[in-house]
């Protein structure tokens, strides 16, 4: 294929121009009881939220979650959280301390400090910088539990200074919240915890409720209305970036191992139908080993039918004529995790310019990043590396400017000021500076 075939085949539809698969829009058509796009079903709740708030919370997580609550049993109680930690496996609790302690670290690396520099004749000017009062933290929680994505959402959150975290977390059924996912937010540090998903949980912390308080920015990853509902409530809150269904991109030559490729790309597979697995190569052989070697651990996984099916939307395999071609289509896709699965990976990295976060050589597999080293895993997704960072302490403060002239450095500039003021019609601006005697 031409690159122009290749670049429009892994040309991502627009988040709102997303079409679901035949079983979610078969979903939407049971609860809703009309055809819906995604963008509309997102539509339809977060209006109804903003107008009738808790009633509207109640009535779509009974309607789509089948959990059954009033505005009172909403939020998780301490009672819960005791319980829950009570009951999880130690082995896994030990890990997931061990898990908050490396992203701790590594976020705590490089917090943004206030600044000050010198002007001329005394005056000073700087940056402030100030944890935000309050976030919405989002935690999918739909066709898998992520404990780890409270504590990518919420360490940092806390790292940054930020005084009250609102996590949000669907619930199963019967109104229960996984264990681990409460157990990670009580290592975290997590305010407060409301049972709701989707997008009545983000048009929630964006507008407030009888009991859901309105955060200042809304951060974190899910599906399709989840990034949906995020898009649609920015400005009324902040939103940290588009972080929808998963996406892998692997750049691998001829001496990657098959089944590493193919193991990674399943892993992503996994969680979403929506989910896309790229691998480009320069190597044929490769790409035909791969192919085998994902039939072969698909046919296996517990979660296959979702794995299959993601496989067979969001899957491809392409064969370059070199591992720099390789490199030119991942910047073009802008994957949110990008592998490099080459001979000497450090010497692609300078090349790499569009990725949400870079795994590099064989012993670095994206899961590791899911949950463990210590960097975020809350990325962008749908082609939006482009344009944003991977979730970062950066993500809960904000920056103020300071100025703090003295008499003698404004007398010195103030004729020019006044040119500027009066060269844009604005006398009011110009006489404020006059008016200090000079
Ligand atoms: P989720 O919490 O994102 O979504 C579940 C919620 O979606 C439910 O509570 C429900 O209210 C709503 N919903 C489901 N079907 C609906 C429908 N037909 N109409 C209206 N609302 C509906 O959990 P999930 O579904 O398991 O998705 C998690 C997503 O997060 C996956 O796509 C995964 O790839 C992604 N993820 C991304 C990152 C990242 O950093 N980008 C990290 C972890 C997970």
């Amino acid at each position: 294929l031409s690159k122009e075939e290749i670049a429009e085949i892994m040309e991502k539809p627009a988040f709102d121009k997303v079409v679901l698969g035949a079983g979610a829009k078969a979903k939407v058509k049971e609860l809703f009881g009309e055809e819906l796009s995604a963008q509309q079903v997102v539509e339809r709740i977060v209006e109804d939220v903003r107008n009738q708030g808790n009633e509207a919370v109640l009535k779509y997580t009974k309607l789509i979650d089948g959990a059954n609550f009033t505005a009172d049993t909403l939020e998780v109680t301490q009672d819960e959280i005791d319980s829950a930690i009570a009951g999880v496996d130690k082995e896994v609790l030990a890990a997931l301390e061990a898990a908050a302690a490396n992203v701790k670290k590594f976020h705590a690396e490089k917090v943004p400090e206030s600044w000050f520099t010198e002007r001329e004749h005394g005056a000073i000017l700087g940056q402030k910088c100030t944890p935000l009062d309050r976030v919405g933290i989002y935690v999918p929680g739909g066709t898998a539990a992520y404990p780890s994505s409270v504590l990518m959402n919420a360490v940092p959150a806390a790292v940054a200074g930020v005084q009250e975290i609102i996590m949000v977390v669907p619930p199963d059924r019967e109104g229960r919240v996984n264990p681990y996912v409460l157990a990670a937010a009580k290592l975290a540090g997590v305010t407060r915890i409301f049972k709701v998903g989707g997008a009545q949980a983000v048009a929630a912390l964006a507008f407030g409720t009888e009991t859901i308080p309105k955060v200042d920015k809304i951060t974190g990853p899910g599906n399709i209305f989840v990034t949906l509902a995020k898009k649609a409530v920015y400005g009324h809150a902040d939103i940290d970036m588009l972080a929808g269904p998963s996406e892998i991109l692997i750049v691998a030559d001829s001496t990657a191992d098959p089944r590493y490729v193919a193991a990674d790309m399943l892993s992503q597979a996994e969680h979403d139908v929506l989910a896309s697995s790229i691998l480009i190569t320069d190597s044929a052989d490769l790409a035909g080993k791969v192919d085998k070697e994902v039939e072969r651990q698909l046919a296996v996984l517990p979660r296959k039918d979702i794995a299959a099916q993601s496989i067979e939307d969001n899957g491809l395999i392409i064969i370059t004529k070199d591992i720099f071609e390789a490199i030119e289509l991942a910047n073009f896709s802008a994957p949110e995790h990008l592998e490099l699965l080459t001979a000497e990976p450090f010497k692609l990295l300078p090349y790499v310019r569009h990725a949400g976060a870079i795994f590099m050589g064989p012993y670095s597999p994206e899961p590791l990043g899911d949950y463990f080293a210590g960097p975020n895993h809350v990325l962008p997704t749908g082609g939006t590396a482009r344009f944003y960072s991977v979730l970062n302490v950066e993500t809960f403060m904000k920056k103020t400017s300071v100025i703090a002239y003295t008499q003698e450095a404004l007398a010195a500039v103030s004729s020019q000021v006044i040119k500027l003021a009066e060269a844009e019609g604005l006398a009011a601006h110009a006489n404020a500076v006059r008016v200090r005697g000079n």
